[in-house]
């Protein structure tokens, strides 16, 4: 699965992305993951400008038509951007690719999205918006569905995108280390707990369910589907 995530702000990836399983699926080359930049796509003397001392300024956004306090992200960087990545693409073979724009209106992004979207893609491109989001015809023209994480409004779509790459990733085989460890795969449930048997904290004592410790292992798995508050 290649990922390719329209991003004003690619810096904000690197840490998440190159820290434990996530990092370790892009090092063994089961996920890549590509940020375009649409202010490289910035492009006329209103919105590129060249000063005397050799820095460029690249401006991507312009007052929305109607009024409003946010700036928009115009379309023709992004279709840019977008338009860089679908060359790459075509000279590869038997390639599916879906396009993604975050919205908080949108559908909501689950783990049986992630799952669908995996078995039916081969490219995964993102488009994160920024202030009042990205002029509403690029979505049009692309095509793009509108993905939302949840009902809350973000400052972009860069927690967005990080969250479909690490949920869907998860879903590839050999991400995780067997397939057993999928949540969805296996009796899991909401409640956890590891040594000591019986915690001290604050002279009180907090003891293990005894079940888990019983050894019997229907027990244990009707007890894990009780406790489990997953949302399938
Ligand atoms: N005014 C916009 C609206 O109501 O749709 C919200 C703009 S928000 C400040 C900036 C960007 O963050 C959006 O364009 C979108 O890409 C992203 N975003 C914010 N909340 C999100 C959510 N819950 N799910 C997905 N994307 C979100």
């Amino acid at each position: 699965m290649h990922f390719y995530v329209i991003t004003l702000f690619p810096e904000a990836f690197d840490s998440y992305l190159n820290e434990s399983i996530i990092g370790r699926a892009i090092k063994e080359k089961r996920i890549k993951v590509t940020f375009v930049n649409p202010r490289m796509f910035v492009s006329g003397k209103k919105y590129k400008r060249v000063w005397p001392d050799g820095n460029v300024s690249r401006i991507v956004d312009d007052r929305p038509f109607g009024g409003g306090p946010g700036m928009i992200i115009r379309a023709e960087p992004v279709l840019k951007a977008v338009e860089s990545i679908a060359k790459k693409i075509a000279k590869k073979e038997n390639r599916k690719t879906k396009i993604i724009h975050f919205s908080p209106s949108g559908t909501k992004f689950t783990t049986s999205y992630a799952k669908a979207t995996v078995k039916k893609y081969t490219d995964v491109v993102m488009l994160c918006g920024r202030y009042e989001g990205i002029d509403a015809r690029v979505a049009k023209i692309l095509k793009a569905e509108d993905v939302s994480i949840g009902d809350y409004v973000l400052t972009g779509g860069e927690l967005p995108a990080m969250v479909l790459i690490d949920s869907m990733a998860r879903q590839i085989p050999g991400v995780l280390g067997t397939f057993d460890s999928l949540e969805e795969e296996r009796v899991s449930s909401s409640e956890f707990y590891t040594r000591p048997e019986v915690l001290e904290w604050k002279k009180k004592k907090y003891a293990v369910p005894p079940v888990l410790l019983s050894g019997d292992h229907k027990k244990i798995e009707a007890w894990k589907m009780e406790h489990n508050k997953k949302e399938p």
